[in-house]
């Protein structure tokens, strides 16, 4: 059987932004900023993707910057406050230690520029609380990023109430919302988000295109230079095909959203049950604030890359974290952020699911990874030792 159990990294294309796509790279190959009416025809068809994922998020369609994905719209979104910070003595921002690193790269370098950011500690559940954010907050404070729901262990954060903080206290509030955007309801006015990023690659869209959302009146700083496009902030040739896939996998997408999160609830649900039968298992981040499609699980003993390259044999895609992380042999940030230790942050398994995905392959899955984690124990030295009593098991 073959199983993509790794939606969090990136997912399939759906039909519906296929079929918004293959037209514009057949026959509609004008550029939005040309005169004529082949070029009119993109710009007409650039403006209603921007309304279409406007209205999917609760904002004005002028408040949509395209960009060139998840990244990009994170380091736009933090160099913009932060440039408007600074020219009112404002240089201090506050985010947490299990951001994506689109945010914690763009924060080291605005470090490196004479700010100072507060990374709030993550509680062990996978939870930044409104709190915290509160607590942490000075008159010198310009911006808080705070993502929407964490990559890894897919919990999600009191985003209404960290932007109600926010509002009163007149910081800006950001939030990274690419795992959240399509498989959660968001509106930006009614959660006060200032800013917030989103990616067309994690909702069976294309990938390489993504957006900003800026409330109006920001003043954007821009990260590419040159032409015109996208209100003077941000610059180069739109990329339409991929933005009206984009767009069309959006609204697709929430056309099942309730019915989605239902299925991938109970596919999650059985795979979290079935994998804590698992000895010397333990399942991160919250229990059940947590994405409809992520399972996330230590297993105390073995390496997560072993786990993986077994279960890739057995057909099934999964990850140990971040897609962005492996290959490196550091353990996850986040999983040390929710403070667990190496020895069992290196054993980790995130199982993420898609409306795709069907009982069966969960079926097949949860009776495979008994018999992989007891191999890869047989094999493992630090097992041993942990049953011979030498070291302590810790979960
Ligand atoms: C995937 C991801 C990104 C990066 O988005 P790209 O479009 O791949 O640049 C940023 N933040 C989070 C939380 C992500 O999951």
């Amino acid at each position: 059987m073959e199983v993509y159990f790794d939606n969090a990294a990136t997912t399939p294309m759906s039909r519906a932004a296929l079929d918004a796509m293959i037209p514009a790279l057949e026959e509609q190959y004008g550029n939005a900023s040309s005169l004529h009416t082949v070029g009119q025809l993109a710009k007409e068809q650039l403006e209603q993707a921007r309304a279409d994922i406007a209205e999917c998020i609760g904002a004005e369609p002028h408040e949509i910057i395209f960009t060139s994905g998840g990244s990009e719209a994170d380091n736009q979104a933090l160099v913009s406050i932060a440039r408007w910070g600074a020219k009112r003595d404002k240089r201090h921002i506050i985010s947490s230690a299990f951001e994506h690193h689109a945010v914690l790269h763009t924060l080291q370098k605005l470090e490196k520029e004479g700010f100072e950011v507060t990374y709030l500690d993550v509680h062990p559940e996978g939870m930044v609380y409104p709190e915290q954010v509160e607590a942490a907050i000075r008159p010198d404070t310009c911006l808080v990023s705070i993502m929407y729901a964490n990559n890894e262990i897919g919990s999600i954060q009191p985003i209404s109430e960290i932007g109600a903080i926010c509002r009163e206290k007149k910081v800006f509030f950001h939030t990274d919302a690419v795992q959240a955007v399509g498989h959660l309801d968001i509106n930006v006015k009614e959660q006060n988000i200032d800013l917030l990023s989103l990616s067309g690659h994690k909702f069976h869209g294309p990938k390489g295109v993504g957006c900003l959302y800026a409330r109006r009146g920001i003043i954007l700083s821009n990260i590419i230079e040159g032409g015109a496009q996208e209100r003077g902030k941000r610059a180069g040739t739109e990329n339409i095909p991929a933005i009206l896939g984009m767009a069309a996998a959006l609204k697709d997408i929430l056309s099942r959203r309730e019915e989605n999160e239902k299925k991938e609830t109970a596919m999650r649900d059985r795979l979290i049950e079935g994998l804590s039968q698992i000895p010397h298992s333990k399942l991160n981040g919250h229990p059940t604030k947590r994405l409809p499609g992520n399972v996330h699980f230590c297993f105390e003993g073995i390496e997560g890359e072993s786990l993986l390259l077994m279960l890739d044999l057995n057909g099934v895609a999964a990850s140990s974290g971040s897609a962005c992380t492996s290959g490196s042999l550091d353990p996850s940030h986040v999983l040390l952020a929710i403070g667990l230790p190496h020895s069992v942050a290196h054993g980790s398994l995130r199982l993420t699911l898609s409306e795709y995905n069907t009982m069966e392959e969960v079926e097949y899955v949860i009776g495979i990874l008994p018999g992989i984690v007891e191999y890869l124990r047989d094999m493992s030295p630090v097992w041993e030792s942990l049953e011979k009593g030498e070291t302590e098991h810790v979960i």
